[in-house]
């Protein structure tokens, strides 16, 4: 199958409404190194409960990913980062970078847990990529991309990253407290990611980012996140 097909009609998007596994939000926020380190545990530890189910139904075999959280640069295949989370399928690692999201727990705690939450779950979200071969397929679309291509290609996985991470916030989000004013920072983070100038259009619109993320939110579903098979506006 070429790879276009294999991520369109993945069985990822049958797997139905992800079930809640009850997690709870660390109690310490991330307000220094330490303690970021334990709050991103924390949520690696649900995100390893809420996946293999839905990994298992897709035909694929689960593998917890690997978490690293640093601060300055890190040494990986996949280079330093530049200050903002990754994964690497090279060593099916999470590299989550804490001092930004410190620094955002000090300003607004709740902003700041909701915006380190959101951020695992979006790297998480990469690493089942990964695990189902959609990760794969895209590498191999990308050889035959021009440089436009190339961005929309990524565009798709990106968003695509930010959805699944969101179908798993949504099935947790009374246990874990997405509710309230934290459902308010949530929102407004989920709305404000995306491409802003200067920076490249790998990532996908704001407008984009918001709408995929809402979307998975409520449905709770792998189905809303189809995002090889639409239009490019809805991943411009
Ligand atoms: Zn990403």
């Amino acid at each position: 199958m070429n790879p276009a097909t294999f991520n369109a009609t993945h069985r990822l998007y049958k797997t139905g409404v992800m079930r809640t596994v009850n997690c709870k939000q660390a109690k310490t926020g991330p307000g220094n190194g330490s303690q970021a380190l334990a709050y991103f545990k924390a949520i690696k530890t649900c995100l390893d409960r809420a996946w293999p189910k839905q990994v298992a139904a897709s035909g694929a075999r689960f593998r917890s990913p690997g978490l690293v959280v640093w601060g300055g640069s890190v040494n990986t295949p996949c280079g330093g980062g530049v200050g903002r989370a990754f994964y690497c399928p090279t060593t099916h690692t999470i590299y989550m970078e804490s001092p930004s999201i410190i620094s955002f727990y000090r300003q607004n705690p709740t902003f700041g847990r909701m915006v380190g939450t959101f951020t695992m779950a979006h790297e998480y979200a990469h690493a089942v990529q990964w695990m189902t071969g959609l990760g794969q397929a895209y590498t191999k679309l990308r050889y035959d991309a021009s440089a436009a291509g190339a961005l929309q290609l990524s565009r798709r996985l990106e968003l695509q990253a930010s959805c699944l991470g969101n179908v798993f916030l949504g099935a947790n989000r009374t246990s874990y407290g997405i509710t309230g004013y934290a459902y308010q920072m949530w929102l407004y983070d989920v709305n404000n990611s995306g491409d802003r100038p200067p920076y490249p259009r790998d990532h996908g619109s704001t407008t984009n980012h918001g709408a995929w993320s809402r979307a998975a939110f409520q449905s709770r579903n792998p189905a809303s996140c189809n995002t090889w098979s639409v239009s490019p506006a809805r991943v411009s």
